[in-house]
């Protein structure tokens, strides 16, 4: 159908057997797929009318099929669509969920609907992207003519947004295709005083016919720590070949001064993982993959602090 939507709750692709949509400007969500993936219950109620009632961290949301408001504990909530029912599923506007805390953003042109909830595991925390290359050093150009520098910035912008949902705060070493040294990529980080620094890379080889996923470290076991988690994520999202986690003196690694690793997503040399990192969904699911590995290496770290 026309206007549909691949569905991400909280850096998951998540399951709904009907999918959201955009009906005009606003983003229709499955309320239950959404909602239980954030922590929280739907309670629908056949009616007439029919009903959904949403409970969320103690917020409470309740909208009507049909009708163009919802309420938000006791505050009303004008709605730009009415719910409907499609398939056994109650579709909501984006703005009953708002007010119990998931957020909800289209990405374009993946055409995802992002839906996510702020996380305890990266609330406030410090995390710097760093995509390569960029302006006059494109980095690997594929056959079919992808730009290493085009798609590392993509997926960092896409795994940023992705982060600020959550609550964390991120960096970018840069929002441009331009030209930034390794030094100063660096120098912001540690301005930043970030907590993770993760360099995004698309892999290049002379021999066509290598393919797969790998991640680098340098030397400390929070590095090794970070890269393995990331790696594992990347495999397990992507499904490429896990060429696993490795040990590199790359200069981002070899002087930053926190947690580091840089990822290789797959080979641009490859005709057919071009064609993937070329792909809006695929590079989406990249940066999936890289907030859930940047999760959990927080998780442990705030695990192993407190
Ligand atoms: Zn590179």
């Amino acid at each position: 159908m026309a206007g549909e939507l691949h569905l991400v709750v909280n850096g998951r692709r998540a399951l709904a057997r009907v999918a959201p949509r955009l009906a005009g400007d606003t983003v229709m969500v499955p309320a239950r797929a959404a909602v239980e993936s954030c922590g929280g219950t739907v309670e629908y109620l056949p009616g007439p009318p029919a009903r959904v009632v949403i409970m969320l961290g103690g917020s409470r949301s309740e909208a009507v099929v049909g009708e163009n408001q919802a309420t938000a504990g006791t505050r009303l909530v004008p709605l730009p669509a009415p719910p409907v029912i499609v398939e056994d599923t109650m579709l909501v506007p984006a703005e009953v969920l708002r007010p119990l805390g998931i957020e909800v953003e289209v990405a374009e042109p993946a055409r995802a609907c992002l839906c996510g909830c702020r996380d305890s595991r990266l609330r406030g925390r410090r995390i710097f992207l760093d995509p390569g290359h960029g302006g006059s050093d494109p980095g690997a150009i594929g056959p079919g003519g992808t730009r290493e520098a085009a798609v590392t910035l993509d997926v960092a912008q896409q795994t940023a947004r992705l982060l600020g949902m959550a609550g964390a705060v991120t960096s970018l070493s840069r929002t441009s295709d331009r030209k930034v040294s390794l030094e100063r990529r660096l120098a912001a980080a540690e301005t930043r005083r970030t907590e993770v620094f993760l360099s995004i890379h698309a892999n290049s080889f002379t021999d066509q016919r290598a393919r797969g996923t790998e991640t680098y470290y340098y030397e400390t076991w929070e590095s090794q720590k970070l890269a393995s988690a990331v790696q594992q994520e990347l495999v397990e999202e992507l499904g490429l070949a896990d060429r696993g986690v490795k040990e590199a003196s790359y200069y981002v690694l070899r002087h930053a001064r926190m947690p580091a690793c840089l990822t290789e997503l797959a080979f641009l040399s490859s005709p057919d993982e071009e064609a993937l990192l070329a792909d809006a969904w695929f590079r989406l699911r990249a940066a999936l993959a890289l907030f859930r590995g940047i999760r959990t290496f927080m998780d442990s770290a705030a695990a192993r602090l407190a």
